[in-house]
């Protein structure tokens, strides 16, 4: 079967050593999706493909393709844009790192989605730029956005069981059900949470694009808004979807519970 040459612009999701010179890179790319690469000679100390492999980074990636092939062969990988300034924080960075890695758990080879590809780079740069206390709010807006292009998008103005409006300081979020349910439809259907905390996901929910200046700030009750994207993805996207850069969040210093009320 014959190859073909791909050049794809392409975010680096994962890179992983491979026998004594080389890497095993996995991209997400604008035209195909994801894509695992051999990069040969990478940790050669002059290496061709440079800083290019650094996580987060958007390059422009030329490879070889075998259809065949569960692995393709990486040419030319360069830079197109400087990449985003995450060290700066390591919530910053834990944040990008847990960005890449929903996108890596929740797709699969070959499958390209042109609106995930603009969300994660949309996240990786707007988490260089944003207020200390706009961070986690983008997250979730990502959350929302990478659900959305998945193709289930919670339903967070309505109760989803009756259609009516919420009424009342409380209600419930639902992954299984797939958004908020109203006091009178369901006590024990999912989570409880505060109306506020779902009003607060219903308005970057309606963001249709991303904007530092259209961010809102942190709200105070950030561990139910926590639970629920989370529990939402992980009921949608199944166990591969959890985390382990969230994790390691949680393990820092957040003093706050992420459970419910
Ligand atoms: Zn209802």
């Amino acid at each position: 079967m014959p190859r073909t040459i791909v050049k794809t612009r392409a975010i680096v999701l994962r890179t992983m050593r491979m026998g004594e010179t080389s890497r095993l890179v996995t991209f997400y790319t604008q035209e195909h999706g994801k894509l695992k690469v051999t990069a040969k000679g990478a940790r050669k100390p002059k290496s061709k493909f440079g800083a290019a492999l650094d996580l987060m980074t958007e390059v422009q990636a030329v490879c070889y393709v075998k259809e065949t092939r569960d692995l393709q062969t990486l040419t030319e990988c360069a830079l197109l844009v400087p990449p985003p300034d995450l060290a700066q924080s390591l919530e910053r960075l834990s944040f990008g790192s847990a960005a890449c890695e929903l996108v890596d758990r929740l797709t699969i080879e070959g499958e390209p989605n042109i609106r995930l590809y603009q969300c994660l780079t949309g996240v990786l740069y707007g988490l260089a730029e944003v207020d200390q206390n706009q961070v986690e709010p983008l997250f979730w807006y990502y959350q929302l956005r990478v659900a959305e292009a998945l193709g289930y998008r919670p339903e967070l103005r309505h109760c989803i069981s009756c259609g009516n409006e919420f009424i009342g300081p409380w209600l419930w979020f639902s992954a299984a059900l797939g958004g908020g349910v109203c006091v009178a439809c369901g006590q024990g259907n999912g989570v409880r949470m505060a109306r506020q905390s779902l009003n607060f996901l219903a308005g970057l929910q309606s963001l249709k694009t991303y904007r530092k200046d259209a961010l809102p700030q942190a709200p105070p009750r950030r561990g139910e808004i926590r639970a629920a994207l989370r529990g939402f993805l992980e009921y949608h996207g199944g166990e591969r979807s959890r985390l382990r850069s969230l994790e390691f969040l949680d393990s820092l210093s957040r003093t706050e519970p992420a459970a419910t009320v």
